[in-house]
This record gives C-alpha cells, structure tokens and sequence, in this order.
C-alpha cells in the first residue's frame, strides 16, 4: 500500500477553494470493517497556521493577515460520508472521524452557517452531575475532552471550571439532588450535597433567608461544572476537520435522503446530489425533518428554548446556579455579562424569536434568587431549537435504514455533549458496531420500553 502524507505547511495561508490533492496530499485508500474505502493518514495543511504566542507576535511585527480558518469547496459528487448539520455534533463527528480513524473524505453540510443551530446560541454550561449511570459516564467523558480541547484543537476555547449549584427549594428536590450526588460518586464525579449556609458562602448575592416563596434548603455543587465559549468550541473544531481534510460546505441544505433497497445511498442539496454509503444526521431541532426524509421516524418534537444576556458588571458570581423549581439559571462570563435561561417554551414551533412572556417571567424569577439585581439592564435575547425525547436522553446509533445514522435528541443539553458524542459517532461510523458508552442511546429503546430518564436532571434547559 502506498502512503503519501504531505507535511504541513505552517504559517502560510491558502484561503478561498483548493485543489484537495494537491492541499492535502491524500494518501492510502484503505479498506476498513465498513467496505467504503477512506483516505488515511492526513497531517495539517496549508490552510491552518498554527496559534501560538510566536505567531502573534510575528503577525502584530509584520501586521499580515491571519489565514482563513478554514476553506471553502466545490461540493464533490461523492464523500464517503456525508454529516448533515454543522453545529458542535456534526463538526465534532467529523473531525474524530478524520483525527482517530483517518477518515478524511468526509463532508459537513449545513443550510446556514457553521454554529447557526443551537451551538452558537446555548449559554454553555458544561456539567456531568446526571441521574443515571449511562448519562453520567457519558457527559463525563465530554467533560474529560472539554478539559484538553483548547490544546488539542490549537484553539482557546475559554473553558472555566468554576463549580455549578443547583438548588432545591423543596424537601423532593432535596431527595432528587442526594440521588444524583449518589449516583455520580459512585460514577467518580464530584458532587455533593451542601446546605443553605454554605450556598450562602459560594454565592453570597443569593437570597437565601428563609421568608422569601421558595427558600433555599440545600444545593447539589459540583465543582467540576463550568462555561466555556460556544462559538470558540465550533470554530476550532471546525478549524481542526478542515485541516484534517473535511470538506466544510455551508448554505448547503439537504432536501431529500436517498434510499435504494434499505440502504442509504446519498442525499440530494440545493447544490445538486452527493453519494455517499454513510450519512449522519445532526440536526437537532431540525432533525426529524431529516431523519423522515429517510423514512425513520423518531419520537423527537421541537420546542423553541430562550435565553437573555445583561450588561457587563464587575465579576461578583463564580459559579453556575440553577434553580429547577424557578425554571431559570443564571452565569457571568468573564466579559462580566451575566447569562439567563429557563426551560423550553410551553408549545412546539420553529420559531426562533423571542418572546416578551419569556423576559418578564425570567425577570421576576431572577429577582427572586437576587434581589439585588433589580437595577440591571437586559442587552438582548433570542431562542434556539431544541429536539426533546420522551426520556431526555440522546438518540445516537444506527438507524434501520442501512448507513443512516442518528445524532440527534439533543434537547436543551446537548452543547456540553459535543466532543463525546463526536467520538463516539466516528466510532460507531468507522467500526460500524455501537461504542458501549453510547449503547443505551439507540432508537430501539423506545420500542423496547428501556428508557433512560434524565428528567430529573435535564428539565431546566442547560
Ligand atoms: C437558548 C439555549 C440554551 C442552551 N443552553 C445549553 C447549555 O447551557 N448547555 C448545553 O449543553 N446545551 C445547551 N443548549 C442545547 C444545545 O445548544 C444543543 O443541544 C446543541 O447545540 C445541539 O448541537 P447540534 O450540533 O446537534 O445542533 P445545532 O447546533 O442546532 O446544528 C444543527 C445544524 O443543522 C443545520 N440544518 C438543519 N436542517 C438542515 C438541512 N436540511 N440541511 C443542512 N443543514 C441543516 C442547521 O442549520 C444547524 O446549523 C441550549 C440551547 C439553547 C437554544
């Protein structure tokens, strides 16, 4: 077998369509356990020059212009697999297929713009204090990745580990949050049970006295939970698939699935067909609009979630807080802008607005965590999509139509899913047999009544 690799080209520019050979220097074509040949052993290219302190410092001396971060192509008339979505799933799907299983002839489609969906418009809370064991090893195992991306990717994604709290204002959430504790001890997490003073002692602008409608009686903390920048978290992922290989297309929408005698064969664009024996479909709000153009029919219903940002104030909260009783949750980035969002809105729809039911509701449940907030001024708001299961869970695996997958079921949760699940589908895509970590999440559990209920830990959107 004959391997080429070409060596990367660091520090010069290639934007604007490129000729994928001659870019990428593309080397065996291997067989592997899916019999669809792939493009192995691709190193980084001349589109992507690689950040660094020196390179700052070399481009503020010469004041040259910084490389697109990634490139644009013709859309090919065949890949050997075709991910539909380019959100944080899509993106990092793709570039997991490319970085550990050398699959490279990959394209991602999405109708609008990279992180238009859902990923650029969460409020990134990164957590893995979950309810069931399945839910906790996996969220968990994003954590883990979320912690290296920045110096996998080459790319800050301003990951801050500052501790997340959610609150119980009744002695059932007090019950609910000393079974997560629990269950996430005995899955290696970090989290426990606290009391209205030591809440007091993380968060001291919280209202914690005991006279208000819904007092404080404890908190499940777990230090591990965070933000980090969504938009960073997409851009870098995209960065690294391109320089891997991808083919990253935009305003380029799936119209149709094409199907032949059970099998996935390629799906039609508003930029004519593309063949390919493997297509994902990550979606999220949007997916069962895909998944049924397929033929596949999943329990998933779309409910627009909302969320509104303040002016920047000085930095006076350090951790996440959550309170499910109020539907609301609140953060500071380290812009100073404290970051508000509740639960989905009460109806299905595909709306994106928002809603001035939304603001004023949020307002009063805000004020009556903080009180002393009542002089802040809201800048904006604006809502996002997201696909809710029955069981507030993913649903991820093959589908019953050959080559057709699903990453979808994404709900209000699914941000800080985004690098395990990546890994996850380039593995199930490269090995075509079901990682363990995402077994529980197939399709067939919904027929087989084996759900995996996470509502107790996923009902308040984040
Ligand atoms: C306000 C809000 C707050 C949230 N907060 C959090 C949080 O704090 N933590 C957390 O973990 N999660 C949060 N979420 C959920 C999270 O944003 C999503 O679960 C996650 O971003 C889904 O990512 P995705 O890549 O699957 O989909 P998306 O990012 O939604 O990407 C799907 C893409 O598919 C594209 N597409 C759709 N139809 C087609 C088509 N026919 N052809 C081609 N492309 C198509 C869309 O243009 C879109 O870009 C929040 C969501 C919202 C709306």
């Amino acid at each position: 077998m004959v391997c080429v690799t070409r060596k990367a080209d660091l520090g010069r520019s290639a934007p604007g369509p490129v000729d994928r050979r001659e870019a990428y220097g593309v080397a065996e074509i291997s067989r592997n356990g899916t019999g669809n040949g792939h493009r192995r052993g691709i190193g980084r290219t001349k589109a992507s020059s690689r950040y660094s302190a020196l390179s700052l410092i070399r481009h503020g001396l010469t004041r040259g212009d910084w490389p697109r971060a990634w490139r644009e192509h013709d859309v090919a008339s065949s890949y050997d697999v075709v991910i539909v979505g380019g959100g944080v799933h899509g993106l990092a799907t793709a570039y997991y297929l490319a970085r550990n299983h050398g699959i490279t002839n990959v394209a991602v489609v999405d109708k609008g713009y990279l992180g238009g969906g859902g990923s650029g418009r969460n409020t990134a809370i990164l957590r893995s204090n979950y309810l069931t064991p399945e839910g906790v090893r996996f969220y968990d195992r994003s954590l883990e990745l979320y912690r290296h991306l920045a110096a996998d990717l080459n790319f800050n994604v301003m990951f801050s580990r500052r501790g997340h709290l959610t609150l119980a204002h009744n002695d059932s959430s007090l019950r609910t949050m000393r079974w997560r504790a629990e269950v996430n001890k005995c899955q290696g997490v970090d989290s426990e049970v606290i009391d209205p003073s030591q809440v007091k002692e993380l968060v001291p602008y919280l209202d914690t006295s005991q006279s208000v409608r819904y007092p404080v009686l404890g908190a499940l903390y777990h230090p591990p939970g965070g933000i980090i920048r969504h938009d960073a978290v997409v851009w870098g992922y995209a960065r690294a698939a391109d320089a891997l290989g991808v083919h990253l297309h935009q305003r380029t929408e799936v119209t149709g699935i094409d199907v032949q005698a059970g099998r996935v064969t390629g799906v039609q664009t508003n930029r004519g067909p593309i063949s390919a024996p493997i297509v994902v479909n990550c979606t999220a709000g949007w997916s069962t609009l895909i998944s049924d153009m397929a033929g596949v029919r999943t329990p998933v219903q779309t409910f627009p979630l909302q969320a509104a940002v303040t002016e920047p104030v000085r930095p006076f909260l350090h951790a996440v807080v959550v309170s499910g009783t109020l539907h609301v949750y609140v953060s500071q980035t380290d812009r100073g802008e404290l970051v508000f969002g509740a639960s989905v809105d009460p109806f299905t729809s595909y709306s994106m607005r928002g809603s001035l039911e939304f603001v004023e509701g949020l307002a009063g449940h805000v004020l009556e965590l903080m009180p002393s907030l009542s002089k802040m001024r809201l800048l904006r708001q604006w809502a996002g999509l997201c696909d809710m299961t029955p069981d507030y869970s993913p649903i991820m695996g093959e589908t019953q139509v050959e080559g057709f997958y699903l990453d979808v079921g994404w709900g209000t949760y699914g941000f800080k899913a985004g690098p395990v699940s990546g890994e996850a589908m380039a593995e199930a895509v490269a090995t075509r047999a079901t990682p363990e970590i995402i077994s529980a999440f197939g399709l067939d559990r919904f027929a087989r009544g084996e759900l995996v209920g996470e509502k107790g830990a996923a009902a308040v959107g984040h």
